[in-house]
This record gives C-alpha cells, structure tokens and sequence, in this order.
C-alpha cells in the first residue's frame, strides 16, 4: 500500500470509480457507512428495509434484476437443514444430478448439474467440451492454444448471454442456413449452440439443429434458460437430442436465485465440474453453487413437478383479470392479453391509454410505479405498460390494481 494514504472503504469505492455509477440511495448509504459497532443489527423482519433498499411487487416477470423469484417455505426449510452441515461438495452436486435425472427421468446416459444459474451453466457447458478432462487443458482455458476453439451459432441466435460462450476464449462462428453450418464445421468446431426463445428468427428450427449436431457429430446446447412452464419443455429438448440443455433455477422453478440447472450426457456433465467450482484453478471457480443451493434445488424442482400447473395458471388469469377489472372503470384506459409462445409461456396483460386523457409516457408509467409506495414492478413496451401476475404474491393483485390506479388519477388531463 502506498506511504501516507489511509484505506478507507469510501476512499477506495471513489477510487475505482463505483460511486459514480450508483444511485443516489446507494450512495447516501455509503456515506453514511461507519465503524461496525455503529451500525444497527439487521433483523429477519424486513431486512431490506433496515439496509435502507425499497422491496418491490414484482409485476414484471421473472427479473433478475429484481431478485428472480421467491423460493416457497418449504424450499427455504432444506436449505436451512442443509446449512447445518459440512458434506463433500463434488459428491453432493453427483447425487443431487443423480436424483434430479431420475426426477425428469432422463435417458440413462444423461445426468444433471446444479449450476450458478443458466448463464453459469453455458460457461461450464462450453469449457467442459473444449477441455473434456485433460488437466492441463482445464488449467489453461481460456487461452485455448492446442485446444478447440470455435462454436457456431445463427446469427440470428446472438444474443447477450453469448458473453459466456465468448468468456471462454471461443470464436463465434456465424450461419445461416444448414448448408452454411455443414461448411463451418472443422477441427476446430467445439459446440454448436442454441438460442431456444430465438427459434422463430433463426432460419434451423429447434429440432432440425438437434439432428444436424447429431449427424455432424458435434456436441450441442440449447439455452432454455426462461422456457419452462410448461413442464414438458424440461424434457423436450433432451428428447430433441441436445448433449446440453439449461434452464434457470431462480425463474419460474422458484428455485434459489443463484441456481440452474444444466442437463447433459453423462461424460460432457462430468467434465462440466472438473471445470467448475470446489475445483481451483478452473474458469468457473468464481460460479460457486453452496451446498444449500444444491438442495434447494432439487427440492424447487421437485415441488415444481408436483405442482398442478393448471390451477395455477387459472390463478394467475384471475389476478389479470382483476386488474383488469378495476382499471376498466377509468375513461380511455384499457387491455389486452397475451401469452408469448415460449420465454416466459405465462399469462401477460398489457395496459393502453388514450395520451389525450392521461399524460404519461409509458416510460414514466413505469418509473411512476417504481417509485411509488409500496414500489410496483412492470414491464415497459412502446405502447404502454406490460404486466405478468406469476411471480405476485397472494393479494397483491390489489396493490397492483390500486397503484395503477392512482398513477392514472394522478396524470388525468
Ligand atoms: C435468464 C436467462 C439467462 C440467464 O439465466 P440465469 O439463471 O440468471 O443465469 C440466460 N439465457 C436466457 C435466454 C435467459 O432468459
């Protein structure tokens, strides 16, 4: 450390310049950090609150940005069991994949690994079929010298999560057409990659781009990172014939936020975690998964399968429509339903106004709500306001419906 300059937290965020980006909140908090003895104890009331950060009702969908989703009592009950514990944590991932396999009842040559998340899955997904369980490999990616170092993709398949494609020393290779991707191929070629919620912009079609990968005889992934409900999609693409398949675990499966599930033949699995966490000097020590979030997963996806996904989609119609109901009494005001294919295959209402009777961008309907008490999430389009009721809990269709309310009585013309 340098002569004659004191270390102090303030000093150093402000010197690599993380202050800047901050809000204004965060940043009033973090001058007003003090010696640890002065700072009140956090409780399990309202943690959040007393770390002076507004809890919002999440209307939007699943958001990372916002927490993802809530993991149910039960979920939360073995993850305190399991932090009660010390265990070997490669054995636990083995058994926990086991046990989830057996769960969605995989084909025998393929397992599960509980991952960081699906983003987490498609780095340790790619690294594990460029190194397989070369030691030396696993040691050096991302400098790929030696190793292969090309993955294809549509073009109209990119998309910002092929950062962890990229992260992994890899050269994306571009196609359009099955004849252009039969031409790509080479010694290099180490993966061929999925973009699933893209399948209507890409010109090879879900299922065609399996069996290409097979009769090539290239390993393949499928990011499904937000395509479950429904449930059958879990097992679809394995079906399909995709050597890997991901699907977030802090999404609609109401696991932990910082979990995910990659699916994949057995061998490709195993590689995936001689890449990975509790193991060093790998490219995905920094995806840590903690023994509570392992167990927590399995357990998420065991209630997930139980559940009865008709009743619940029955529910979350009924909270729309009660929105519905009530933003119906206000002049010039109205909506519509709609439920995307796949991404997010759930109930969602949009919400339109006559902008001569009510002076509101949609933009500022949306910061408005944010901003308001208690603090509503929504989804923003160019036309209005987007609304899914999934990730609400119990009753808070009436909160939504009274914010949005108040947010139309408060800009009438
Ligand atoms: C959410 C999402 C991811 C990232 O998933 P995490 O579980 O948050 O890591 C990746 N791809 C797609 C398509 C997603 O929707």
């Amino acid at each position: 450390m340098e002569a004659g300059r004191r270390w102090t937290r303030r000093g150093f965020l402000a010197g690599v310049g993380v202050v800047a980006g901050l809000s204004a909140g965060a940043r009033r908090a973090l001058s007003s950090i003090g010696p640890v003895l002065g700072v009140p104890p956090l409780t399990t009331a309202n943690p959040y609150e007393e770390l002076g950060v507004k809890a919002v009702v999440n209307a939007q969908g699943t958001m990372t940005y916002l927490g993802g989703s809530l993991i149910r009592p039960e979920v939360e009950a073995v993850m305190c069991a399991a932090a009660k514990h010390y265990v070997n944590i490669v054995d636990l991932h083995v058994a926990a994949g086991a046990r989830i396999a057996q769960m969605l009842k995989l084909p025998e040559d393929y397992t599960a690994y509980v991952t960081s998340g699906a983003a987490g899955a498609i780095v340790s997904g790619t690294a594990a079929v460029i190194t397989g369980n070369n030691p030396e490999f696993i040691e050096r990616i991302p400098d790929l010298t030696g190793m292969k170092s090309e993955v294809i993709i549509q073009k109209s398949h990119r998309y910002p999560f092929d950062h962890q494609i990229r992260c992994c020393g890899i050269k994306l290779v571009e196609v359009e057409t099955p004849d252009e991707l039969r031409k790509a191929v080479c010694d290099k070629t180490a993966l061929l990659f999925f973009t699933n919620y893209l399948n209507s912009a890409g010109r090879i079609k879900v299922d065609e781009f399996a069996r290409l990968a097979k009769e090539l005889r290239i390993p393949s992934f499928n990011d499904a990172a937000a395509d479950t409900p429904p449930v059958s999609r879990l097992t679809e693409y394995v079906s399909m014939g995709y050597d890997m398949v991901t699907f977030s675990g802090g999404k609609a499966i109401r696991g932990p936020q910082c979990a995910g599930l990659l699916l994949g033949r057995k061998g490709i699995i195993g590689n995936a975690i001689l890449n990975t966490s509790p193991y060093e000097d790998t490219l995905c020590r920094a995806q840590k998964v903690g023994k509570e979030e392992i167990v927590g997963m399995v357990k998420a996806l065991e209630l997930y399968l139980e559940d009865d996904h008709e009743a619940l989609t029955r529910e979350w119609w009924r909270r729309l429509d009660q929105i519905a109901a009530q933003l119906k009494r206000l002049d010039g005001v109205s909506t519509a339903y709609h439920v995307p294919e796949i991404a997010n295959h759930v109930p969602s209402m949009q919400v339109f106004w006559d902008p001569r009777k009510y002076s509101l961008a949609p933009a500022d309907a949306a910061k408005f709500l944010l901003a308001g008490q208690p603090s509503i999430a929504v989804g923003q389009g160019r036309e209005g306001l987007s609304l899914t009721a999934f990730m609400l809990q119990p009753g808070e269709e009436k909160i939504v419906a009274a914010g949005l309310e108040r947010m139309f009585r408060a800009h009438t013309v």
